[in-house]
């Protein structure tokens, strides 16, 4: 017998899961260890693939020397997607395909075979240990707001864009 409607918990009557409405969140992918192109695009594609998420615009690839660091050129891109998924759960989610790609964490700022970044959530300002968003370095690196500007022009200012000018971002052969 179904129960009586005065017994029902504040988790049971909030609105579940399936009716979440999506939030427009973007998403900064970087790699320059291995075949970083073919890094991003299996990146891509798994994040495609994750229950909850429709990928929804994707910029094109750049290369960009890294930052504070040796190694290759990155290649870089940023995508688009709708989501029902909390901004934890997405984290979680990118975290694994980083790890699905063998990323390994030696030291700060060592190559990657492949980054993944939750770069904005909407509109949220998230402050906790393990997640800031809008990401806290994306304002300064050329590498993430030229792709975002590409397919989210509304959401790089253009003072912004021109404070990187300097940084080298080409578009990836
Ligand atoms: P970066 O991407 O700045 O080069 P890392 O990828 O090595 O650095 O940093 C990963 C750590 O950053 C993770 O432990 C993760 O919890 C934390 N982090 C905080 N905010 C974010 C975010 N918006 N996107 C991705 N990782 C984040
Ligand atoms: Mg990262």
């Amino acid at each position: 017998m179904a129960a009586p409607i005065q017994a029902r918990t504040a988790a049971q009557t909030a609105a579940p899961e399936h009716v979440r409405e999506p939030v427009l969140a973007y998403i900064g992918l970087g790699a320059n260890l291995g075949d970083p192109a073919a890094s991003l695009a299996a990146a891509m594609a798994a994040i495609a693939s994750t229950p909850g998420v429709t990928l929804t615009a994707r910029s094109a690839l750049y290369a960009s020397a890294p930052v504070d660091a040796g190694g290759p050129d990155y290649v870089n891109a940023v995508v688009q997607v709708h989501t029902v998924l909390t901004a934890p759960d997405l984290l979680a989610r990118l975290q694994a395909i980083e790890l699905q790609a063998g990323r390994e964490r030696p030291y700060r700022n060592a190559p990657r075979t492949l980054d993944l970044d939750l770069l904005l959530y909407g509109d949220a300002h998230i402050t906790s240990p393990r997640l800031e968003v809008p990401h806290p370095r994306m304002g300064e690196r050329a590498f993430v707001l030229l792709p975002l500007a590409e397919i989210a022009p509304q959401r790089v200012p253009q003072d912004r864009l021109q404070a990187v000018a300097g940084q080298r971002v080409n578009p990836y052969p």
